[in-house]
């Protein structure tokens, strides 16, 4: 039976690049899948998901495909094997809430990526609801410069300081983000490489 999956993980867990190769091995058979990702996700290009690693892949926009009736959606989604969602948290929630009817009335599976908390460790709320609602929910693994899983995703402003406070979407700003294992999200130690390569970025920019 069709399943709605979310497989969640911090950055830098190689989520896109699963997503990615997911869409590659349903093409590999010869079926058909639909990538996509929410219109609010625009930083690697309009139609495009790109993982850390350097793989690419077009997309379409989930706005495209989800409005109107369960009915309305389901018949858009009949051409496809499969859906993968890239980037879920930023999905609305009412869009989450209709995603098990359409896995049981299609019978294509829906497997959706995304983060699991905000740079507050507070649970987005596209998130929260699908580790409510998912047929199966599976962590993607990434570490802390010190070696630990890491589940924590900082936000850093220009000196390297862990952000405190703040807006939980800011797509397009100059923040920057590091995953972090929850000691050192606490401590706020970012690591010596990281705070190297802020103190570069500071330097070469003042020449
Ligand atoms: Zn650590």
């Amino acid at each position: 039976m069709a399943k709605l999956w979310f497989r969640y993980g911090a950055m830098g867990s190689s989520k896109t690049a699963n997503a990615i190769m997911v869409a590659f091995n349903y093409e590999e058979k010869g079926l058909k899948p639909l990538v996509l990702k929410p219109k609010i996700d625009d930083r690697d290009g309009a139609d495009i998901i790109k993982s850390r690693m350097g793989l690419t892949r077009k997309c379409g926009f989930v706005e495209d495909f989800f409005y109107g009736t369960v009915d309305e959606i389901c018949e858009r989604l009949k051409a496809y094997d499969c859906v993968i969602i890239d980037e879920v948290q930023f999905c609305e929630v009412k869009t989450i809430e209709l995603l098990p009817r359409i896995v049981v009335k299609t019978g294509i599976p829906i497997i959706c990526y995304g983060l699991r908390t905000d740079f507050l460790l507070n649970p987005f709320p596209a998130s929260e609801k699908l580790c409510g609602i998912a047929d199966r929910i599976e962590e993607l693994k990434t570490v802390c410069w010190c070696g630990q899983g890491a589940n924590c995703n900082a936000r850093l402003d220009a000196e390297g300081n862990v952000v405190r406070s703040g807006a939980q979407v800011m797509i397009g700003g100059s923040e920057s983000y590091t995953s972090l294992c929850m000691k050192h999200y606490m401590a706020g130690d970012i690591g010596e490489k990281m705070r190297e390569a802020i103190r570069a970025s500071h330097s070469a920019s003042s020449l």
